[in-house]
């Protein structure tokens, strides 16, 4: 399936290459077509079986969030910003990898010895951090490091659990996942044409689905993702959003976009017909491509389908491979009952 390689790869939003060469490999020879437009985005092209007229996109993002390097201290540390949203409280001592030879540093921390009591009860801004590379001087630091060069976390993909859910911790999940499941889903042939989209700049605006939604100007969109789990206990929050080993989550309403009813309607028939485990993400929560994608040219019908990733937009996530495996099984089912424009217009 790839996850693993997916999870790995370096690609903060802007400098996506080595995610969308693992996935050309992954594809090339399970389309007709695929080419790169000019902000990087991978446009793919499966012929349909010619049963329907309809052009149907699948998109999911190559971008992950990240660091970008912004300024060198005269002791050799390294200023950065953060590209995506990242909560500052999440950094402090983290290792991350720097540049695409992946140059290892450490987020700085001041020991807890040191920590006076006020200091205890804040949280360190992020433009408080640097990044120690080891680096005795500016200088030294320089001969290594650019400004602009990106910084990812440097965590590994491994499995927590064979039974139940399944369990496999990595980064990235928002959303390698839902390249993964795009990967799993485009072997099939469909009665339509299939375009496959493995977007750009998802997490900085929902930029590279923007200029790929105009230029495939489909008749159906689907939006694959990752998507925010917050299933452990908790004293006054009791809200999930969506739960790990529930199943594939439908949104409904997001802050980007309001899925359309016909679609909704199909995938939660395919699943009912065929027993596969769903959920609905809880509505008006986070935003995914499908933002930008339903208001190309005249408006494009769009539902997202997310796998569930617990601690999602941090170093590491989890998601369970049964949800993955289900998502993939629902996607390949409801697309191929995407046949007529009453299924859009339902
Ligand atoms: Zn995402």
């Amino acid at each position: 399936m790839g996850l693993k390689e997916l999870s790995e790869a370096f690609g903060v939003s802007g400098c996506e290459d080595e995610v969308r060469g693992i996935i050309v490999e992954a594809i090339k020879d399970h389309v007709d077509e695929y080419r790169v437009d000019s902000m990087g985005n991978l446009i793919a092209l499966k012929r349909g079986t010619g049963e329907s007229e309809l052009k149907v996109m699948v998109a999911a993002h190559t971008d992950e969030v990240g660091l970008m390097i912004t300024h060198f201290e005269k002791d050799g540390t390294l200023r950065f910003r953060p590209v995506g949203g990242i909560d500052d409280r999440i950094l402090l001592s983290k290792v991350v990898l720097i540049g695409q030879d992946r140059l290892p540093g450490v987020i700085g921390v001041k020991p807890v010895h040191l920590l006076k009591e006020e200091e205890r009860r804040q949280v360190v801004k992020v433009d408080q951090m640097t990044i120690d590379i080891g680096a005795k001087s500016k200088e030294e630091a320089e001969k290594a490091i650019k400004i602009g060069d990106y910084a990812t976390f440097a965590t590994s993909f491994c499995q927590l659990t064979e039974d139940g859910l399944r369990t496999v911790k990595g980064k990235a999940f928002d959303d390698r996942a839902g390249c993964a499941v795009l990967i799993e889903v485009l072997k099939e042939r469909y009665p339509f044409d299939l375009y496959p989209v493995f977007t750009v700049q998802e997490e900085v605006g929902l930029r590279g689905a923007r200029v790929a939604a105009y230029a495939v100007e489909p008749d159906v969109a689907f939006v694959l993702e990752g998507t925010i789990c917050d299933d452990m206990p908790k004293k006054k929050d009791v809200s999930p959003t969506t739960e790990l080993g529930a199943g594939p989550a439908i949104t409904i309403m997001d802050r980007s976009f309001i899925a359309d009813r016909g679609l909704v309607k199909l995938l939660v028939e395919t699943a009912e017909e065929l027993g596969i485990p769903y959920q609905f993400k809880q509505p008006g929560i986070g935003g995914t491509d499908a933002g930008a994608i339903h208001l190309a040219k005249e408006g494009i019908p769009s539902a997202t389908v997310s796998v569930p990733c617990r601690y999602i937009h941090s170093p590491v996530c989890l998601l369970s491979l049964e949800d993955f495996e289900n998502t993939v099984w629902l996607m390949k089912e409801a697309l191929g009952k995407v046949v007529a424009r009453r299924f859009v217009d339902s």
